[in-house]
């Protein structure tokens, strides 16, 4: 019963994916709506954390190449899934990693395509180049709102509701110094502590009313601001950065704008950067899944493009890792590029 519905989800996502490219509005689809009090937002369609199991469970058995690991349990006693693609343990590695923010799904969704991607023929000889760590949904509670207060007040329609926080109310991406939450320390201690990586992606999802250059952005991008980040780090990181930016903003649907972020080291894109020298890039991609607030949430219109977004990145640095191009990547679009904006509200 739970393999027919997996089946069903994957298969959703697909055309979900698909639908996009068939609109002829394709061009505009960083218009897409926002919900706006009548768009249709329903959490049914989104994987629940069963299902991932499942999936994961079923993609380590088919793929030789692919290992999961558990990292340890969320504090409702949900497993966290590390997966693995380490070949040769002396090629670069990078760690993805989705869903700190349990209501920002479709970050997840994009990832367990791409792992299902790099079981095919399409992604043949990839990992001979590059070591890659995908942690997916590393807020299961929050994503599933099994949490230890109300959900009440979230907009989204479905068998559940989406939050930001873990199940005591704990923002995720806050507790990378302290690390007290058993979702951040599985992480630091299963993960950061035991490989030796390179480069990380902390994917999430921001409103949907930034814009760039007067055009609603399909996401935006920040590598490290700490002043405590190491110099070659920090270089990297722009790398990283400019493989991501190539790759997403001259699609259709993509259009990027700069992140307007501080230089807190409790948030993973600082404290990840000066702790373990790893260079990192926060990713937030347009429209979250739930929330209270309206402007917050995307109709599900979008989803589409979102989870393209997300395969279009892993896929886009896997390969410049791997064939060592990111070393060659133009930084100097970083001088130009414009900060987003909040458009305002009419
Ligand atoms: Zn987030």
């Amino acid at each position: 019963m739970r393999k027919k519905m997996m089946t069903l989800t994957i298969a959703g996502a697909m055309v979900l994916s698909a639908s996009p490219f068939m609109s002829p509005a394709v061009g505009a689809v960083g218009n897409g709506p926002a919900y706006g009090g009548n768009e249709t937002i329903n959490t049914s369609i989104l994987t629940t954390y069963d299902e991932m199991a499942d999936f994961l469970q079923t993609q380590e058995a088919k793929q030789k190449n692919m290992e999961l690991e558990v990292i340890g349990q969320s504090i409702k006693g949900r497993d966290l899934y590390l997966v693995k693609y380490v070949i040769n343990p002396e090629n670069p590695t990078i760690l993805f990693l989705t869903q700190q923010h349990g209501n920002e799904q479709l970050t997840t969704e994009g990832a367990l395509e791409f792992i299902k991607h790099l079981g095919t023929g399409k992604m043949k000889g990839v990992t001979d180049g590059v070591n890659i760590l995908i942690v997916p949904m590393l807020n299961p509670d929050g994503a599933m709102g099994d949490v230890n207060f109300s959900l009440d007040d979230y907009i989204a329609k479905g068998d559940r509701n989406l939050t930001r926080y873990n199940a005591d109310g704990i923002d995720l991406n806050r507790d990378h110094i302290t690390k007290i939450q058993p979702e951040t320390k599985a992480f630091h201690e299963n993960v950061m502590r035991k490989y030796d990586i390179d480069y990380m992606i902390d994917l999430h999802h921001q409103g949907t009313q930034s814009e760039r250059d007067g055009e609603l952005v399909s996401g935006s991008i920040l590598y490290p601001t700490t002043p405590n980040v190491d110099p070659d780090v920090l270089l990297k990181s722009k790398q990283l950065g400019a493989v991501v930016f190539d790759a997403i903003d001259s699609k259709g649907w993509g259009h990027l704008g700069k992140y307007r972020g501080g230089n807190a080291e409790t948030i993973s894109r600082n404290g990840i950067a000066v702790e373990y020298g790893i260079s990192t890039l926060l990713f937030e991609m347009r429209g979250m899944s739930d929330h209270s607030y309206e402007s917050y949430v995307l109709g599900q219109k979008s989803n589409g493009y979102l989870i393209q977004q997300t395969i279009t990145t892993l896929d886009a640095t896997v390969r410049a890792i791997a064939d060592d191009s990111i070393e060659d990547a133009d930084i100097s679009f970083w001088d130009t590029l414009s900060y987003q904006e909040n458009r305002t509200s009419e």
